[in-house]
């Protein structure tokens, strides 16, 4: 096991209704003027918004309003967040909606604390403890940003979507009620899953032996998404399955699924140029027709572990030949995806034969901006690896 340095200090308020506790909660924690931090409709249309503001309003705490958070959040919004925040004089910044909106709300909380562009965090990804402490309200069970040390945040101009680790920056309060998830459509609901699984994968996949404390959990929440899955998507209004699928997708990121490996964490690199390039692309989306393309890609450095992880989350009976029983823990890693309803090939996504060309000439620069010559645990990927594992995913 490797040496680690773990911190989770969110509080978390789960269950039906908690989005009506999020004034008092502000309030004991002495917030006085938040910015309500929102996406495009669903919370406004939900009523989730008002019931918000109104719980705010009865705790006495003060609301600022920035709506508009796209998936795939840019920092245009975030400057204009940062902006806001420093003359309206916030002291919380509480986010309302799914991952992109609470990656949007870290950025800002960074951004009004400091003298720079924010943008400039994400370049030169250098610490900063001065950051507005942060409060969620989940709608989206997916990114695990509502306890995660992580934001992702894209640039337009540059044509880039990078990402910024911050222990400072992890939200302080999160409160998760799983009837508001009831609402997704079935492709945001499988997206979701989709991205949580694989943020276990990112975890279970490094050069490091085995760590059972860490391996074990990892393991059972695998298990536990895969079986929970198809019960939400059946019926989307199943409370129970709901709860599961919404705490896991926390538990898949907050970090206890990884402490004492490296993490391998290249399968998220590809993916954020692929929705850099597309940003109509669904990151879990995305990740569905990317991870088993790396698996196969990189299986021969450790078919064992694939083996294993074959073994231990589908139930795969070993053939005696490991190699073959890793790429089939690879194909079984898809058909879970497509059971889902999740594409299987960036041919699905809009980038086939014809687009690939062109997908690859900007990806790979920015992906090397990005990641450096070499990235990735498991096996270090070259820019020659990564270019494969794009065109065998088409
Ligand atoms: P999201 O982008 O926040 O939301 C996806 C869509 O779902 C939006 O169109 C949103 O619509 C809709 N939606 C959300 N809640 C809803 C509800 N209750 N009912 C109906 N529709 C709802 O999804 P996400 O997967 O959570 O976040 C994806 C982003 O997180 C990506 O940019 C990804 O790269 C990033 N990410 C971050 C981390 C991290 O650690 N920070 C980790 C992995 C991924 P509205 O806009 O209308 O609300
Ligand atoms: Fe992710």
């Amino acid at each position: 096991m490797l040496d680690f340095e773990f911190m989770s200090p969110t509080q978390f308020v789960f269950g039906r209704g908690v989005e009506e506790k999020v004034g008092d909660k502000l309030a004991e924690r002495g917030a006085k003027k938040v910015l309500l931090h929102f996406g495009g409709q669903s919370a406004v249309r939900s009523g989730l918004i008002d019931r918000v503001c109104a719980s705010l309003d009865a705790a006495g705490v003060e609301c600022v309003k920035l709506g508009g958070v796209r998936p795939n959040p840019e920092i245009e919004l975030v400057r204009e967040g940062v902006a806001l925040c420093k003359k309206e004089g916030v002291d919380w910044v509480l986010a309302v909606g799914g991952g992109s909106v609470i990656d949007s709300a870290k950025a800002i909380a960074n951004g009004a604390c400091i003298e720079e562009d924010v943008w400039e965090l994400f370049t030169t990804k250098r610490p900063n403890a001065n950051v507005l402490p942060i409060a969620v309200v989940l709608t989206i069970p997916a990114a695990g940003s509502e306890a995660s040390k992580n934001t992702v945040i894209s640039n337009d101009a540059l044509g880039m979507k990078t990402g910024y680790g911050n222990e400072h920056q992890r939200p302080k309060l999160a409160f998760m009620n799983p009837e508001l998830t009831f609402t997704l459509p079935p492709y945001q609901t499988a997206a979701g899953i989709t991205d949580m699984f694989c943020h276990l994968l990112e975890r279970f996949f490094d050069d490091v032996d085995a760590v059972p404390v860490t391996d074990n959990l990892n393991l059972s929440l695998m298990r536990t998404v895969r079986a929970e899955a198809p019960r939400v998507l059946a019926d989307p209004e199943d409370y129970e399955a709901r709860a599961n699928i919404m705490w896991a997708g926390m538990l898949c990121h907050q970090g206890l699924a990884g402490v004492g490996r490296h993490e391998d964490w290249a399968t998220h690199g590809l993916e954020h140029e692929l929705s850099a390039f597309d940003t109509s692309i669904t990151h879990g989306a995305g990740l569905a027709c990317l991870f088993p393309a790396w698996m196969e890609h990189v299986h021969a450095e450790n078919p064992a572990r694939l083996a294993y992880y074959g073994r231990e989350v589908f139930g795969l009976a070993p053939t005696g030949d490991v190699c073959a029983d890793a790429l089939s823990a690879a194909d079984e890693t898809r058909q879970f995806f497509a059971s889902l309803g999740m594409p299987t090939t960036l041919t699905e996504l809009g980038i086939g034969e014809d687009e690939i060309d062109k997908a690859i000439e900007k990806m790979i620069p920015t992906l090397k901006k990005n990641k450096g010559e070499v990235f990735g645990s498991f096996k270090k990927l070259t820019m020659e690896d990564a270019e494969e594992i794009y065109r065998s995913a088409v």
